[in-house]
């Protein structure tokens, strides 16, 4: 390594948001940084469907990643990495620039696996990437404000990103154009819905939803989408005005542009101290990478647990240090928020809870992590 180590964050997810804080808590002198995404505002998915629904501004649930660069003395490119090459120590921008490492994290989240469902590509709305969520989300809220806007929406998949997003449409929808009755907010589900939450939790979100006025269809696969709604596998339809797609995501296919080790799906494969297998300097986290011996679901929960981790062995790989094994939690807590100020809890096989309380803890959550990047 050169005298001061370059150190190539690229992504501004959740785990890097925690690097960049950690490394303003105790700084590395030793350690320069460059931050690489394609928006300098990253937003928080804990608050995300809380935006939607009118109860944060969008202020509070963004990370601005250029000013957190610049507090550690860091550069901020608003660029796409499109190459990564783990022998070489390089990555390759799309502005056609490459930039070489000492050190490098990637954190680019997951893609939406848009032509899973036939259709979806013309007519639905992906919900991820999230960093373009929102412009998608201001537009069709837009047009239902219209006359002769959408009336009926439905959300394909149930998992807790589909159901946050269905209350929160409802919620806010209903609430600002007063058109609650005429205003119909469906889910279609392949199985059952919300599987990553418990039992009791789930009969608590199944009446939390039929309280609020979210339609269920359960059992739903979705097989095509197109301007009238939607057509199941089992040959029935669902009439929609407008399709918000939440139930097939797939690894990012740039990672597979270099040489770095992936798992079957295409995901980063990494090992217990963060890196990607066979690479000493580099590392990887959240949605975009694997586990290989803790495999844990999708979701934002792990990538917020991952990053105090991820900044102390990157910290020690710089001082030449050993590097600690993480090991992500097996219980975790699930909040689903309602849009209306109450939520649904979530923990291991038994615990559930819901209601305001909830929802005054998810808050809590939520605003203590934002914190960490405010003023
Ligand atoms: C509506 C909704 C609600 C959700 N709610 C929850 C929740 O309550 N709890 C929960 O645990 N999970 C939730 N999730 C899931 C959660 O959003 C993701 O698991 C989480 O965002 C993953 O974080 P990450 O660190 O992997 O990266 P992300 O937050 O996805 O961020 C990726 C970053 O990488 C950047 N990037 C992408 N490609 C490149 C590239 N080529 N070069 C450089 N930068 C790049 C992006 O611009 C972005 O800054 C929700 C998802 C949705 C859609």
């Amino acid at each position: 390594m050169s005298a001061r180590t370059r150190l190539v964050l690229v992504g501004g997810g959740h785990a890097h948001a925690l690097v960049l804080h950690g490394l303003a808590e105790a700084p590395e002198p030793g350690i320069d940084v460059a931050l690489v995404a394609p928006d300098r505002f990253a937003p928080y998915s804990g608050m995300l469907p809380g935006h939607v629904a009118g109860l944060y501004s969008r202020e509070e649930m963004h990370i601005d990643l250029e000013r957190a660069a610049a507090r550690i003395g860091g550069r901020f490119l608003c660029a796409r990495a499109i190459g990564f090459h783990g022998a070489a120590r390089r990555i390759d921008l799309d502005d056609g620039t490459n930039l070489s490492f000492d050190i490098l994290s990637i954190d680019i989240g997951i893609t939406p696996d848009i032509d899973a469902i036939a259709g979806a590509r013309e007519y639905a709305i992906a919900v991820k990437p999230i960093g373009d969520l929102l412009a998608k989300t201001d537009e069709l809220i837009e047009r239902v404000r219209g006359p002769g806007g959408p009336r009926r929406i439905l959300v394909v998949g149930g998992g807790a990103a589909g159901v946050c997003l269905a209350f929160a449409l409802k919620a806010r929808l209903s609430r600002e154009n007063g058109a609650g009755a005429a205003l119909a907010v469906a889910i279609a589900t392949a199985g059952d819905i919300a599987p990553e939450i418990n039992a009791p939790a789930r009969f608590l979100l199944r009446r939390a939803l039929a309280r609020e006025g979210v339609g269920l269809r359960l059992n739903a696969r979705v097989t095509a989408i197109d301007a009238h709604g939607a057509s199941l596998a089992d040959g029935t339809r669902i009439a929609a005005d407008a399709v918000l797609a939440t139930s097939h995501a797939k690894a990012p296919a740039v990672l597979g542009l270099g040489d770095l080790a992936r798992d079957p799906d295409g995901f980063l494969a990494i090992d217990e101290t963060l890196r990607v297998i066979g690479q000493e300097r580099v590392f990887a986290a959240g949605d975009c990478a694997t586990s290989v011996a803790h495999p844990r679901p999708k979701a934002g929960v792990f990538a917020v647990r991952q990053g105090p981790a991820l900044f102390s062995n990157i910290r020690a790989l710089a001082r030449g240090e050993p590097l600690r094994p993480f090991v992500p939690q097996r219980d975790w807590l699930m909040l689903i928020a309602d849009g209306r100020g109450g939520a649904i809890a979530s923990r291991g096989r038994f615990l559930a809870f819901g209601g305001r309380l909830a929802f005054r803890l998810k808050d809590w959550l939520d605003r203590r992590f934002m914190a960490l990047f405010g003023d």
